[in-house]
């Protein structure tokens, strides 16, 4: 029987799995990840303010596997070679006649002194400790930034830093606290604040009083301070989303890689060169616009392309299927969301609305409750409401 393996079990990965399982019957399918455990990314912009927990947002895929009879196998690759013919974990190698890679992004730390920011792409933790620093704080400065990959301008986690900005912001106004804090938002010389989406979304942060600073880099970081190549901002809390690159088994494997540090795939989601294995997500690297940024849905439309490619491999069939390239982002502001969609042909925004907060809580049940086990569904977490204050904690004394 062909085995197939699929590395990660985030979105792009079980994305892969259901897709080969309804394209191909036959296949034996083993999905390879560190911990069995689903993680629902997008709305992690809601831990600071209390409206998730962070547990909310995680779920154990095992039983979805199983209920399509796909293995799990614990371990993290440290490497794939034979052309993608052997993929080694710390746990054991495997076989593959075919792969799809869907380990999703590192942030080698470029940047001096990230021991001293919350790195809100940090995961469960990291979005944690953020939210208790704010509570405990009864006042100052907040500095929220994020970098580029000059080599791979996608590679960048902005739009969740703007998010971020604007939940921060909203959350403060709610506790009655917004008047005792500043808020900055850091942005690389990539992020076009004068066009399209970007520039409204810049606009709409200027007008709740954030300060943005459009073209910087960021040189380092002190406890107290963000250092750019233009100024240096005081600080009470940074946050900073580093610069993503490609898996780090990368290095010691013989697969391509591009200037980035991405696997380099084609424009069907094939590895450069390579028969029957593929890369999606945040992982990989695509040819086309600069505007298709690395994200959840990028991911899933990737991995339904590349499965789909890859039965038709192990079929002995030659893959036709392209990548659909296309953004779709709901930039909540607790709330409110406002809706921003781009392919091709363009790009068009709606305003912050409750319909677009109810999608992304929508896309957040969605998810959770197809990946988590039958019968312990996670508990359902209702909508912010559309105003008013309403601290959860004790906030601290002046
Ligand atoms: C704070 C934040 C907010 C975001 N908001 C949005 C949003 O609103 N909308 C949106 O569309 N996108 C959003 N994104 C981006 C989105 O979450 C990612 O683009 C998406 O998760 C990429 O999917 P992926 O499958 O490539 O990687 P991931 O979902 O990160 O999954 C990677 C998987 O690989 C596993 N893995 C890692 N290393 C190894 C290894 N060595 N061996 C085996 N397995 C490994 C991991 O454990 C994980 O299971 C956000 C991201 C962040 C951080």
């Amino acid at each position: 029987m062909l085995h197939v393996v699929v590395i990660g079990a985030g979105f792009g990965g079980l994305k892969a799995v259901e897709e080969l399982r309804t394209r191909h019957a036959g296949v034996a399918i083993t999905l390879v990840a560190p911990g069995p455990r689903f993680l629902y990314w997008p709305n992690l912009v809601w831990v600071p303010s209390g409206w998730r927990e962070p547990e909310d947002l995680t779920c154990d895929v095992r039983d979805w596997l199983f209920r399509r009879r796909a293995a799990y196998h614990e371990g993290r690759v440290v490497a794939v070679r034979d052309g993608g013919r052997s993929v080694v974990t710390d746990s054991g190698a495997l076989v593959a006649d075919g792969l799809v890679v869907a380990s999703g992004a590192t942030t080698p730390a470029a940047v001096p002194g990230t021991e001293h920011v919350y790195a809100i792409c940090g995961g469960l933790d990291a979005a944690r400790a953020m939210r208790d620093r704010l509570r405990a704080l009864a006042g100052g400065r907040l500095v929220l930034g994020f970098a580029d990959n000059p080599a791979h301008p996608p590679a960048a986690r902005g739009t969740p830093v703007l998010e971020l900005a604007f939940t921060l912001d909203e959350q403060l106004r709610r506790e009655r606290r917004r008047a005792r804090f500043r808020l900055d938002v850091v942005l690389p010389p990539s992020a076009d604040v004068a066009h399209g989406a970007l520039a409204g979304l810049a606009t709409r942060l200027r007008a709740r009083g954030v300060a943005v600073h459009p073209g910087r880099r960021i040189e380092r970081f002190a406890a107290d301070r963000v250092v750019t190549d233009r100024e240096s901002l005081a600080s009470d809390l940074t946050v900073f989303s580093p610069a993503m690159s490609g898996p780090a088994w990368l290095a010691e494997s013989d697969l391509p890689a591009t200037a980035s540090g991405h696997v380099a795939v084609d424009a069907r989601a094939r590895v450069d060169g390579l028969e029957r294995v593929y890369a999606v997500g945040d992982a990989a690297a695509f040819p086309g616009p600069a505007w298709q940024t690395k994200q959840a849905h990028t991911a899933e439309l990737q991995a339904e392309t590349a499965a789909r490619n890859l039965a038709r491999e192990l079929d002995g069939r030659a893959p036709r299927e392209r990548v659909r390239h296309e953004v779709v982002h709901v930039v909540d502001g607790l709330g409110h969301g406002a809706f921003v969609f781009r392919d091709g042909r363009g790009e068009w925004a709606l305003p912050p609305t409750r319909l677009g907060h109810y999608l992304k809580l929508g896309l957040e049940r969605e998810a959770l409750r197809k990946y988590a086990p039958r019968g312990r569904r996670p508990r359902a977490r209702g909508a912010v409401p559309a105003a008013g204050p309403r601290p959860r904690f004790p906030l601290p004394r002046l």
